[in-house]
Parts: structure tokens; C-alpha cells; sequence
């Protein structure tokens, strides 16, 4: 799993807290494979399904259990007779006792309306969208399975949902059935056993492309059919991450096929559900978004997932980091051949300075600690493997990998049985190594810094980035040199970030260098670093507006409109066209410009304000949602339909976008106007609208 936030640049501390079992919490008995048959019902939110499990017994058992989170169970059958069974609203246990190695068929009938981990929600153009998030949210609320990761199962899934929708799932689809006129079944096959959490669904309206890897594994991306010309962005170097992810690891793709599936709202980036993954499609992107947000880095990463994670998984939370750790270092590779070397090591010397912070704040903790923050998990992880690449040589480390894919295929592992390897193949005591890296408290930094100085690149970038807290004067020359052609990405910017807005004779002649040098990123820092704009400066700022970057077009937008006031209109005509992102970034901030410039546009300006109004709506990506609402608190405009909106948000299954409608809302009720508009309101609410409202206030 990619959590969202990280590809954001804001790094989150929380922990993931998982606890998971330290054994098979069923050591007698191995479920072997699953023949799944569901129906979702968008309007009830529910599912009614029929799984048939087999499984072996190794000793004699006097019961056994299946994970079931709250469903309505209408049948069970051991072996072909009806069964009487226990449920608890969390495990369904069989009582029976079952000789030792014999093999066995269990067949559960059940109907449920998950409160998590399979969600209904409409796409933007009203059209049903249903999928899952397993991991963190538990497979067991819509498919009584296994909680345990431990327990790794040949899931075939049939799903049976109305035609003209595209159903995707695990492994390879064998078939469509009609089953009548409007529904329709889909078969799919596994030849493989995975974790319950790696099962998934997504359904919705999908065009496909398919191309062929160089070892002939079918790669299927599927986008919106409205999104055709988002299409080449989005999936920019996919096969070439593929191919080259294969070629790295030096051991064949694991399964049938690879599937990628843009969701709306997902909770995460995307989640590595086996050959399926599913992703946020904030990252569906066109040419210009591509500069800013891309794909790559999710793409690569759970498709690294694939190897480490789905084809050997954690026993357990402890290990996490075999999954996280692996899939952000291959990532970083993957983007390396994309991007280059400097990036490799900007990215590497950037999680140094986080995890270094991190080390020294209360939420410290080793990599093998079950609570350790997601940046510890991801980036120390990547980190400790980076780092023993350099101890045992880009050799060994190669066969340590091999093998241990090799050795634990469709197995469950722990810390200990990578580095038995690593240790075996490089023939060095690792102890030390283990200590500093994964067991102490403290992040390595001195040694990290050590390795990173090796290279030219991050040697020139610390001697420019130790010249911060200089004087101008003392550092002109080193500055000018910084943007020279061909400039360095990030020494340029570095160079830009360093005139913080300084608009000195000294500093003008530099901005006009970094101008100049036409590198989308420098111009990007002056758009955002420099607010308050020379005259003498007015005519190339300007020009930002036409970079292809929405990163750059937003701040520089802003920045002409506050600066120039007799200018106004003609920026706003500029970029009247703009959409932005998929949070329409430039078109909000361009409403809410508007709106402020009575000279432009006035007899238009109530239809801009309910366009605004209409961006609050749950149609929208929650990232436009948000940016909306908050757009609308700094105008204080708060309209009913505001209001409602508001709510809605408010109750959304997102916690990140929940949380900011909840603070406003928290906001709005200290005050009585607002408690009296929302009892007028309140028969427009739903019913979990109205019951979250009613534990905030009277109603
Ligand atoms: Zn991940």
C-alpha cells in the first residue's frame, strides 16, 4: 500500500497499528483454495455471496473458525450436510471433529452491508462504482476469510453484477455468463495461493488497454472511457517500469497477469491487491499534471508489492517493512531509470532528513517495531536496503534477493530469514549492520550521510545548501554559478529558494538568471517562493503562467493578481481555461479571484459563485471537495447547499477529507445562526447525516 500523503510531500506520522498473530493462529488445518460467487447491490450497499472452501487437516481438530465481520450467515455445510455452527458477529466456528490428514469442504451462505472495506460510490458521471481496501479494513467484512496472514488461500472470485460495467478481480478472467437480462457473471481464476487481505474487486466503467511485458504477462490499465487523452500520462513508462522491475528483482513476475485500476476517493495511493492493484485516480493525469504528480512512483511501487508483499508476506506487523521498506526502494529504482541518478539521491537525502528529525522527536521508534510510523517503514526500510546494497556489493545483494524469493514463494517470513541469506550469500557478520539499521532507535544518519557524500551530486548540493544562512553578498557568486546552463534541478531551485523573496539590485539580477534558464522546477520555486513582485520583474513572471505546470500556474497566478491590481482582468482572461489538477486547483482559485475583481466579468459573477457553491458536492474528488470548502470558509460564504455538502463530508468514509469537513463544521455550530440553519436543514439529511449531527448538537 502508497499512502497518499507521502507522494504529497507531507509526511504523516501515524502509526499503522496492526497486530497480527506471531503463528497461524489454525496450525491444524490449511484452507487451500476458495470458489467465491458474490452480488453486490449498489442501491443497499450489500452483498450477498456463497464461498466454498477446501482445507487439509493435519492433526484432529474438535472445531475450527472463519473470519466474518457482522453478516447475516443462511447456510453453512460441512461435507455436504447442513451444519449447525457458533457466530459471534466476528468468527463463525464450526464445531466437528475432523481425524487427521483428511481433506474437507466448507460452504458458507451469507448476506452483509460492509461498514468498511468494500465501498459503493458514484463516479463523476453518476455511474456505480464499487471496490475494496483490504488491507488495514480486513476482507472478512464482506467475505468471511482470513484475518490472519498467515493463512494464504487460491481465491477464484465470481462476481455477478448488471452488464455494460467491467468487473475486475484476481487473476485471469475465464469466462462471462449472462445470467439474465440485466446481470451478468464474471469468472475469475487464481493458480495461486495469496493472503485474504489481497483479495479485490472493483467494478465501474472502464475502457482497457492491454500491452504484453517482454516475458509475455498481459498488462491491463484501465481508465475512464471520458479519460481517453488522460490515458498516455497516466500510464507513461508502464511497461518500461514492468520490464525493468522483472530484470531487477531476477525472478519472474509471480502470477498470471497484472491489472491497474483508477478508483474515485480511494483511501490510499493505491493498494497492491494481487495482480490487481487499485489506485487513486488523482493520479489519472494529463501532459502538464504528469511535470507535477504523477503516476510512476505509485505504479512501480505496488507493483513491487507483487514480489514482496503478495509473494512473500509478513508473518507479521514486526516484519512490516519486508513489504514497505522493499516496495519504496524499488520504486526509487524503477524512478531512477526514469528520472536519473540525481533524483535517486535527492529522494534519498530528502527521507534522511525526515527520518534524522524523526529520530530526534517523541515518535521514534527501530524499523521492527509493529507501531513504527509509515516514514520509518517506507523510507527507513528503502534506506536499510540501499545501504546493504553497498556493504555486500550490487552482486550479492542481487543473489540475496533471488533467493529469498525463491526460497519463501507463497510463504510467510520474518526478518530473520532475509537477512539468513544475505548473510549466507555475502559471507559478513551483519550483526552490527542489524543493529544500526533496523533495531536501534536512533536512524544512522552519520552513515546515510556518509554514503550519500560518495556522490559528486549531493557533495555540490550540501556545499550550495550550507551557504543558507549567508548574507547575499557573501554568496552571489556561488549562487550565480548554481544557475548556470545546464542548470541542476534542484541546485537551481535550492539557489531560488535561498533569495527568500529578496528584492535587492543583487537578488533582481539573480531572479532574471533563474528566469532564464527555462527549467520548470527553478521557475516553479520563484512562482512559489517569491510573493511580492519587482516591476522591474513584472513582464517575466508573467510568463510563468504559461509553464506546463499547474504547481507553477497556481502560486504565480496569485501572486500577479495581488501584485498588479490594474492588471487583474487580463491574468484572470489568461487562465480562464485552466483546470488544474483533479482538485481543480487553478479554477477554484480563479473563481475565487473572480469573484474579488469587480472590473472583470460582473454580470457573470453569481454563476461563477454557484459554480464554486457546486465543487462542495459529493460528484466531485474529495481533494476538490476540500479545496472548496475551504475556500468558501475564508469568504465565509456559507450557502445551504454549502451546508449540506458540509455534512455529507462530514460522514465520508475518507478520514483525511472527514476530519477537515469536521473541523469546519465544529466551527460553524459554536454559533446559534448556524445551529438554527441546520435544524431548517435537517429534512434534507440523510440518515447518517442526521445522526452524526445529532451527537454535534440539537435537532
Ligand atoms: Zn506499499
Amino acid at each position: 500500500m502508497r499512502l497518499y500523503i507521502l507522494q504529497l510531500w507531507a509526511i504523516s506520522l501515524f502509526a499503522v497499528a496492526h497486530s497480527f498473530a506471531t503463528e497461524k493462529e489454525q496450525p491444524y488445518i490449511d484452507f487451500i483454495d476458495a470458489q467465491v460467487t458474490v452480488t453486490p447491490d449498489f442501491n443497499s450497499k450489500s452483498v450477498t455471496g456463497k464461498v466454498i472452501y477446501t482445507f487439509k487437516v493435519s492433526a484432529a481438530i474438535s472445531s475450527f473458525f472463519v473470519d466474518a465481520q457482522q453478516m447475516n450467515i443462511t447456510k453453512v455445510v460441512l461435507d455436504d450436510k447442513t451444519t449447525s455452527f457458533e457466530y459471534d458477529d466476528k468468527k463463525l466456528t464450526v464445531n466437528a471433529t475432523l481425524q487427521p490428514d483428511t481433506n474437507h469442504r466448507l460452504q458458507i451462505e451469507y448476506s452483509t452491508t460492509p461498514k468498511k472495506t468494500l465501498y459503493f460510490v458514484h463516479d463523476y458521471q453518476g455511474r456505480d462504482q464499487i471496490w475494496t481496501q483490504g488491507q488495514g479494513k480486513y476482507t472478512s467484512n464482506w467475505l468471511p476469510s482470513f484475518d490472519d496472514m498467515n493463512e494464504k488461500v487460491t481465491f477464484d472470485l465470481s462476481v455477478i453484477y448488471k452488464k455494460g460495467y467491467e468487473v475486475i478481480a484476481n487473476g485471469v478472467l475465464k469466462e462471462t455468463k449472462t445470467v439474465n437480462d440485466s446481470l451478468q457473471q464474471w469468472n475469475y481464476d487464481m493458480t495461486q495461493p495469496m493472503s485474504s487481505y489481497l483479495v479485490a474487486l472493483a467494478i465501474g466503467k472502464y475502457d482497457k488497454v492491454v500491452e504484453t511485458s517482454k516475458d509475455g504477462i498481459p498488462l491491463e490499465t484501465y481508465f475512464y472511457p471520458e479519460d481517453k487523452d488522460k490515458y498516455e500520462y497516466t500510464y507513461k513508462h508502464n511497461k518500461e517500469i514492468f520490464d525493468f522491475l522483472v530484470t531487477e528483482i531476477g525472478v519472474e513476475y509471480p502470477w498470471q497477469n497484472y491489472k491497474q485500476v483508477p478508483v474515485k476517493d480511494f483511501l490510499y495511493a493505491g493498494m497492491e491487491n494481487t495482480t490487481a492493484t487499485i489506485f487513486s485516480d488523482a493520479f489519472v493525469v494529463d501532459k502538464i499534471a504528469y511535470n507535477d504528480r504523477n503516476y510512476i512512483n505509485v505504479n512501480a511501487h505496488e507493483l513491487a508489492h507483487q514480489w514482496f508483499g503478495d509473494l512473500v508476506t509478513e508473518t507479521e506487523g514486526t516484519h512490516h517493512w519486508l513489504q514497505e521498506g522493499f516496495a519504496t526502494y524499488y520504486a526509487l529504482l524503477a524512478e531512477q531509470k526514469i528520472f536519473g541518478q540525481d533524483y535517486f539521491l535527492y529522494k534519498l537525502y530528502e527521507s534522511a532528513e525526515q527520518l534524522t528529525a524523526l529520530s530526534q522527536s517523541e515518535g521514534a521508534t527501530s524499523l521492527l517495531d509493529p507501531k513504527a510510523s509509515s516514514l520509518t517503514f517506507y523510507q527507513r526500510g528503502a534506506w536499510t536496503l540501499f545501504a546493504l546494497q553497498k556493504l555486500i556489493g550490487e552482486a550479492n545483494f542481487k543473489i540475496t534477493i533471488h533467493n529469498y524469493l525463491k526460497k519463501h514463494s507463497f510463504e510467510n517470513v520474518t526478518t530473520a530469514d532475509f537477512f539468513v541469506i544475505a548473510q549466507e550469500v555475502s559471507g559478513t557478520d551483519l550483526s552490527e549492520f542489524k543493529k544500526k539499521w533496523l533495531e536501534n532507535i536512533a536512524f544512522p544518519s552519520q552513515e546515510a550521510l556518509d554514503i550519500l557524500t560518495q556522490y559528486d551530486f549531493i557533495k555540490n548540493y550540501l556545499a550550495l545548501a550550507g551557504e543558507r544562512t549567508q548574507p547575499l553578498a557573501g554568496k552571489w557568486g556561488t549562487l550565480v554559478k548554481a544557475l548556470e546552463f545546464p542548470v541542476n534541478d534542484y541546485l537551481g531551485q535550492e539557489a531560488v529558494y535561498q533569495l527568500s523573496g529578496d528584492t535587492s539590485q543583487e537578488a533582481i539580477a539573480l531572479y532574471d538568471k533563474a528566469f532564464e534558464t527555462n527549467n520548470l522546477f527553478v521557475r516553479q520555486a520563484i512562482a512559489s517562493s517569491l510573493s511580492s513582485v519587482p516591476t522591474s520583474l513584472k513582464e517575466q513572471y508573467e510568463t510563468l503562467l504559461e509553464d506546463e505546470s499547474y504547481a507553477t500556474i497556481e502560486p504565480a497566478l496569485y501572486h500577479l493578481w495581488a501584485n498588479f491590481t490594474g492588471d487583474r482582468a487580463k491574468y484572470l482572461e489568461a487562465t480562464k481555461d485552466i483546470t488544474g489538477f483533479n482538485d481543480k486547483n487553478i479554477r477554484i482559485l480563479w473563481l475565487v479571484l473572480t469573484l474579488s475583481t469587480p472590473e472583470y466579468n460582473k454580470a457573470q459573477h453569481p454563476k461563477y459563485f454557484e459554480e464554486l457553491v457546486s465543487y462542495t458536492a459529493p460528484e466531485f474528488h474529495f481533494t476538490t471537495r476540500q479545496n472548496a470548502f475551504a475556500y468558501l470558509e475564508s469568504m465565509n460564504a456559507f450557502t445551504d447547499k454549502v451546508l449540506l455538502n458540509l455534512v455529507n463530508g462530514a460522514t465520508h468514509y475518507n478520514w483525511r477529507f472527514r476530519d477537515s469537513c469536521r473541523k469546519i463544521l465544529d466551527k460553524l455550530l459554536q454559533s446559534e445562526t448556524y445551529q438554527k440553519k441546520y435544524v431548517d436543514l435537517k429534512v434534507k439529511l440523510s440518515q447518517s447525516e442526521l445522526e452524526y449531527l445529532k451527537r454535534k448538537m440539537d435537532l
